[in-house]
């Protein structure tokens, strides 16, 4: 149904001098769904994402969001409706949790009070007492909690974020995609999830795009990639996950 993209990418190409990090993306996102984006490093997966919210201008093509061609809307206005959750995490070091998840509000001119904050850190199992903390004083999970709340303090309807798990250790990143896949649901979101993890796209997504040298070579749901569909690039990551199982199951016989 056309009707249901909130994403639309019509012939998106983009290009660094001689490389093509993205061959020209024709691609429709629906409302409501959880989408990852997986594939190889340098397969173009930062540069599709950051076409969205302009951190990216295309060479070529339109990216529409909720049917406007993104180049088209202010970008405040864009961004205030697109969250956006950084690989690096990149919070201000200098300024307080509060501060840093309340930024895009208070550069909207709409400051959130003390109970929104609250709110916030409450959606991502945060104590409402680390408002005050300064982020060095946060373990890495803590701190990509605090990224989280930070993209979701407009009120967005689009959440994309970049291999945003990539710096946590295992147990904390396991964590912490459940608890973004029951935000997606609890508060109505579309997610875009980039990652070069096939494990976590699996588990966490209901679609997965495979990304390889600036084209989608795969678009599946992971049951028919577990089933062996996608094609040669996709089974290839799918064969890590599937092996690392296969291996444990054997140790515990
Ligand atoms: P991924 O996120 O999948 O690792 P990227 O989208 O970051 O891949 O990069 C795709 C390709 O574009 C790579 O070849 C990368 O080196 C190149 N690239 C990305 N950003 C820039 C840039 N600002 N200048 C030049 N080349 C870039
Ligand atoms: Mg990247």
């Amino acid at each position: 149904m056309a009707g249901r993209a909130i994403l639309k990418f019509d012939s998106v190409s983009k290009s660094y001098g001689d490389i093509a990090a993205l061959g020209g993306i024709d691609l429709s996102v629906e409302r409501g769904s959880f989408t990852a984006l997986v594939g190889a490093s340098g397969s173009g997966k930062s540069t599709l994402l950051k076409t969205v919210n302009r951190l990216v201008e295309p060479t070529a093509g339109t990216v529409r969001f909720a049917g406007e061609d993104v180049a088209a809307v202010p970008l405040a206005a864009l961004r205030r409706r697109i969250g956006y959750v950084f690989q690096k995490i990149g919070l201000f070091p200098h300024m307080s949790v509060a501060e840093n998840i309340g930024i895009g509000p208070r550069l909207a001119g709409e400051p959130a009070d003390a109970g929104r904050i609250a709110e916030l850190l409450e959606l991502v199992d945060l104590d409402s007492a680390m408002a005050d903390r300064l982020p060095s004083e946060l373990s890495g999970g803590q701190q990509q909690r605090v990224g989280v709340a930070r993209a979701l303090a407009g009120g967005p309807e689009l959440l994309l974020m970049d291999e945003p798990f990539g710096a946590l250790d295992p147990v904390t990143r396991d964590a912490l995609g459940d608890r973004v896949r029951a935000l997606h649901e609890r508060l109505g979101l579309t997610t875009v999830m980039v990652t070069h993890d096939m494990a976590e796209a699996l588990l966490l997504a209901d679609r997965v795009l495979v990304m390889d040298a600036g084209e989608i070579v795969a678009d599946e749901t992971p049951r028919s990639l577990l089933a062996g569909g996608g094609g040669a690039v996709a089974q290839g990551l799918v064969a890590v996950p599937r092996h690392q199982a296969e291996r444990l199951a054997e140790l515990e016989r």
